[in-house]
């Protein structure tokens, strides 16, 4: 799962991203709103952490736009500042949750567990499962009946998105920008070699299921019995 962190004051976001990262979940910072918003846009963010007070662009202005543009991404709002006014603009923007800082790290995992929560398709996560598969996030074990592996964080990131999509087609840029994030130099080929890895697993779990490459869109599961 990928945050977007907006957060002008740098200790304050790298604080964050390791909070996040150490929880599981893949985070990535900008430090100002036009930035955060330009990131947000391309819809590879499951979750959005906005701060309110930001150079260049403030945080309502950000969620006003992302909303306009038809984002659905849930939005947790950050703010120094308490007042009522504020919280109800946050609200009235679109931002499904408003924490005002300073703030307990629980807190803050609290609120994101809850707007996971709020989106279905991420809902269950602590095992996904697709024809005879079986993915457990926990233990980042993907099994097959009485075989199991265990997959490596970049595979299992990978395998929860192509298990998230089914049988949909997921591109290359999609899987690269998702596991990857923006500020990485991977290349398509980083997702080839991880597609093979993960067809090895699948050979060796006696799956039924396959990764189809369809060609010059991206992947996608298929399974061989249906
Ligand atoms: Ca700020």
């Amino acid at each position: 799962m990928r945050v977007l962190i907006v957060e002008d004051e740098v200790r304050l976001a790298a604080t964050l991203q390791d909070l996040m990262e150490m929880n599981g979940y893949n985070a990535d910072v900008c430090h100002d709103g036009e930035a955060g918003l330009d990131n947000a846009l391309t819809g590879i963010y499951d979750i959005m952490i906005l701060d309110v007070m930001l150079p260049k662009m403030d945080g309502f202005t950000v969620l006003k736009r992302l909303r306009g543009a038809g984002s659905a991404t849930p939005v947790l709002m950050l703010t120094a500042r308490d007042q009522l006014n504020d919280r109800v603009e946050g609200l009235d923007c679109g931002a499904d949750y408003y924490l005002t800082k300073p703030f307990e790290p629980q807190e803050l995992l609290a609120c994101v567990r809850a707007l996971v929560r709020r989106q279905p398709e991420l809902r269950n996560t602590e095992e996904l499962t697709y024809a005879d598969l079986r993915l457990e996030k926990n233990t980042f074990t993907l099994s097959c009946e009485a075989r199991s592996v265990r997959l490596s964080r970049k595979e299992f990131d990978m395998m929860e998105l192509l298990m998230l999509n089914r049988e949909l087609v997921i591109t290359k840029e999609t899987l690269l920008l998702k596991i990857w994030g923006y500020e990485s130099d991977a290349e398509d080929n980083n997702v080839e070699v991880y597609i093979s890895f993960l067809r090895k697993k699948l050979d060796h779990l006696h799956s039924r299921v396959k990764i189809r490459t369809i060609r010059m869109a991206g992947y996608c599961l298929a399974d061989s019995d249906s």
